[in-house]
């Protein structure tokens, strides 16, 4: 068992992304066939790569965001809880593919340990050894379920009821780009619990990276207000609370 920190490794994105954006973009204003004119993969285009990014922008500022759902972006995440990967899967319109349980055995299962915890003796104490009791408890689960014959895979659903939340996990997770703004306005939130703003961070920088025009204004959903929409009480200080909802 060893303590483990999340790492987030991009896989894949859909190719071509602006061009495609752009493409799907224009074919709303146009009466003309975007597989004609708009999308000329590998030629050379009529307009200029920062031209589409420029359009890419302002269409994204004017709310118009279902072209940006023709661009997925696929990454590979271990070294989170349970816990993270649980909040994670509420997003529903994305795609995720998650280390079981059920056929992964986890005698030897690796750990997130929350920093408030770290960083105190006395609560380390606490939650490594509570982290060995689920372990032993599991082990000698799993003992006597193979003394009684029972199959590895109904072995390992069943004792799995006694891994913590705190158990590590891998996913690989799918979201298009309209999903991750989506994402990243609430979940890089500074209220947004650490473990999975922390995720959503990483993944922030990597889309940043891949298409600026889409990604260099997303964020938590402050940076676009520019005021903080949680009200007073929750404000973290990074902006001025907002108007009160009604
Ligand atoms: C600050 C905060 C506190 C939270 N607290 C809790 C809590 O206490 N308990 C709890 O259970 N969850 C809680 N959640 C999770 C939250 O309820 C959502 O499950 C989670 O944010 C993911 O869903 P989503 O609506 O943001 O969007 P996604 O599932 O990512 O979907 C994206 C968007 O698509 C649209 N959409 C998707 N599905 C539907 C649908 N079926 N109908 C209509 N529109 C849809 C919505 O516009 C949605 O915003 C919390 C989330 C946050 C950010």
């Amino acid at each position: 068992m060893a303590q483990k920190r999340v790492k987030v490794k991009f896989l894949s994105m859909t190719n071509d992304a602006v061009n495609l954006i752009y493409s799907s973009c224009r074919q709303c204003y146009s009466d003309k066939f975007a597989a004609d004119v708009f999308y000329k993969k590998g030629e050379k285009n009529l307009v200029g790569h920062r031209k589409k990014e420029d359009f890419i922008k302002k269409i994204i500022k004017s709310g118009h965001e279902s072209p940006l759902e023709h661009v997925s972006f696929s990454f590979a995440v271990e070294g989170i809880s349970r816990a993270c990967s649980h909040q994670l899967v509420r997003h529903r319109l994305a795609s995720y593919s998650q280390q079981s349980q059920r056929y992964v055995r986890a005698i030897d299962f690796d750990y997130i340990i929350p920093s408030s915890i770290k960083n105190d003796s006395e609560l380390l104490k606490v939650f490594e050894n509570s982290i060995y009791a689920c372990q032993e408890g599991y082990k000698r689960l799993i003992e006597l379920f193979e003394a009684k014959g029972i199959v590895k895979e109904r072995a390992n659903q069943d004792a799995r009821f006694l891994l913590p939340m705190a158990v590590e996990t891998k996913i690989v997770v799918t979201m298009n780009c309209r999903e991750l703004v989506h994402f990243f306005k609430v979940r890089c939130c500074n209220r947004t619990q650490w473990e999975l703003r922390n995720l959503a961070n990483k993944m922030l920088k990597i889309t940043k990276e891949k298409i600026p025009c889409v990604f260099s204004l997303a964020g938590a959903k402050c940076e676009s207000l520019g005021y903080c929409p949680e009200g007073e009480k929750f404000n973290c200080g990074k902006y001025p609370p907002g108007p009160k909802l009604k």
